[in-house]
């Protein structure tokens, strides 16, 4: 379940949208301008934002540049009421990760949200991903490359056991569902074992035994998926 926030004027698009996305599994808080969509940002964490662009005392694109400054990895999809390429051009030079067009079906919406929010789960490719334990191990993550250290010794780990890992370093003390995983594990060759959901079992179990002393424990999180933690120093 995601926590997202709805910024849109027109109040018959905006409730409709919220009890839809609701419907879809989410929790959704709502803002009919610019100004109130940056006072509710600055104080709930939200897992994507659907602006419009057509806002009252602050237009979509001030609040967009705004988001991109303060949220650089904030997903937001774009709503634009025209057909206008201009619009559209415009958004994703100020930093919409995606948009639609007015009218748009809301199964649409669902969809790409949910590509949304599941990109934004990979890991930064690009970034580094260090977790530092209360053993005062180091566990680094090559966001490019199946490689990863453990302080300087390094761990040999397959591609899956490398997405999986990446998936939860970046998502640290945040459960990683097990749809995630299978849903990266999707666009990658498979390494040998054979995919499906048993699968994953065998994966966390080999993961937890190559940090074993390490002072991360992946935790089965029953119903929802694993998390990495940190152990009690
Ligand atoms: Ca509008």
């Amino acid at each position: 379940m995601s926590h997202l926030l709805i910024v849109e004027d027109d109040e018959l698009l905006r409730d409709g949208l919220c009890a839809q996305l609701v419907h879809a599994g989410h929790s959704v808080c709502s803002a009919s301008d610019g100004v109130q969509a940056q006072a509710l940002l600055e104080t709930t964490r939200v897992d994507a934002v659907i602006l419009d662009l057509g806002l009252p005392r602050l237009d979509g694109i001030s609040v967009l540049r705004w988001i991109r400054q303060r949220f650089s990895a904030l997903p937001v999809l774009v709503l634009t009421a025209r057909d206008g390429v201009e619009d559209r051009v415009q958004g994703l030079n100020a930093g919409a990760d995606d948009y639609l067009t007015k009218p748009f079906s809301v199964a649409e919406l669902v969809a790409r949200l949910q590509a949304l929010l599941r990109r934004a789960r990979l890991p930064a490719f690009g970034g580094s991903l260090e977790v530092e334990s209360p053993a005062a191990k180091r566990l680094r993550v090559d966001p490019a490359l199946p490689l990863a250290w453990l302080d300087e010794e390094p761990l040999e780990l397959t591609q899956r056991e490398w997405s999986l890992l990446s998936l939860l370093v970046n998502n640290l003390g945040q459960v990683v569902s097990r749809e995630d995983v299978l849903a990266v594990w999707q666009t990658q060759p498979a390494d040998g074992a054979t995919g499906g959901s048993n699968a994953l079992e065998v994966y966390v179990h080999r993961l937890r035994r190559k940090l074993q002393d390490s002072g991360l424990n992946i935790r089965n999180v029953r119903g929802l998926g694993y998390m990495l933690e940190m152990d009690a120093a």
